[in-house]
């Protein structure tokens, strides 16, 4: 790749930008890629930085955590180019699901030895998600996380903002429908997963894959907090499946139905709400990616 033109769309506000992305930087500099380095003050610019800087570059590199990479995924479809990640955010879950080292400086290294993947996309609403969308408890932790808080402690402070939000957590119905089977659950939480990492580092299921082309659905049946907080290390691990408090479905489409109509998380954000259509774009992105990574295990 020695010569290919990289445009890299950093996400200066990343937790990490100011100390890790110089190095890595560096580093695809001195394996001999020319270098166009951007830093789009939002969402907006960089879109628009992608779009504009597609043509002229062999590949794109977004530096940033899972947010950044979810705000610029539909535009990384549209240009069709091959996308590295650094990764400098708060969350990583979808370097960790492709088996890409969370320091930055190694990151590059996945780029310069040029092996990529496919990986899906997942869609819900229209909204597309790399990692997972969630409806329930997850969706108030997220709005509970305090930036500064999230800035300090990093993975820790969604474990300290779990902890609080147990303890208001509510159940609601729903209806699930997925690839034709339909199931009415009573439940704390229902997430639907594309990749197999989220929420730093908790598992979607043992089974899950970004390049299945299969969204992994599992639903919280515990009926008290004492029980959901049981079920946490479970949840953490991915062996939840197993386990007759949660409920776990595998399909291409699924439909969720809730009453009231509750917020859904794609990634972090709350960007939708049900009800709820989910599908799977099978290969969407080029993700330079280390060949022998089984999901995480590599
Ligand atoms: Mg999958």
């Amino acid at each position: 790749m020695s010569n290919s033109r990289l445009l890299i769309v950093a996400n200066s506000g990343a937790s990490q930008a100011e100390t890790a992305l110089g190095p890595a930087i560096s580093a695809l500099a001195s394996s001999g890629f020319d270098i166009d380095l951007r830093q789009p003050g939002d969402v907006d610019e960089m879109v628009a930085a992608i779009r504009e800087g597609a043509d002229a570059c062999d590949a794109l590199v977004v530096a940033g955590g899972d947010g950044t990479v979810n705000a610029a995924t539909d535009a990384l479809i549209a240009v069709g180019k091959p996308i590295g990640l650094l990764p400098i955010g708060t969350a990583n879950d979808l370097a960790l699901t492709l088996g890409i080292p969370v320091d930055p400086e190694e990151a590059a290294q996945i780029i310069v030895s040029g092996d990529t993947r496919r990986v899906d996309v997942g869609r819900v609403n229209g909204v597309s998600f790399m990692n997972v969308a969630s409806i329930g408890l997850s969706v108030d932790i997220a709005r509970r996380q305090d930036p500064q808080r999230k800035q300090q402690w990093r993975a820790l402070s969604y474990l300290m903002t779990t902890i609080e939000v147990l303890g208001e957590a509510n159940r609601f119905r729903a209806t699930i429908e997925c690839d034709g089977e339909t199931i009415e659950v009573e439940t704390y939480q229902i997430a639907v997963g594309n990749g197999v990492f989220y929420g730093g580092g908790m598992r979607i299921s043992e089974d899950a894959a970004i390049d299945d082309g299969l969204l992994d659905v599992y639903a919280i049946k515990a009926e008290t907090i004492l029980e959901l907080m049981a079920l946490a290390p479970a949840l953490r691990a991915g062996t939840h499946v197993e386990r007759d408090d949660v409920i776990s479905l595998c399909g291409r489409s699924v439909r969720i139905t809730t009453d009231p109509p509750l917020p859904i998380n794609t990634d972090g954000e709350v960007t939708t709400e049900t009800p709820a259509e989910f599908s799977v774009e099978s290969g969407a992105l080029t993700i330079f990616a280390p060949p022998d990574a089984a999901d995480g295990q590599g």
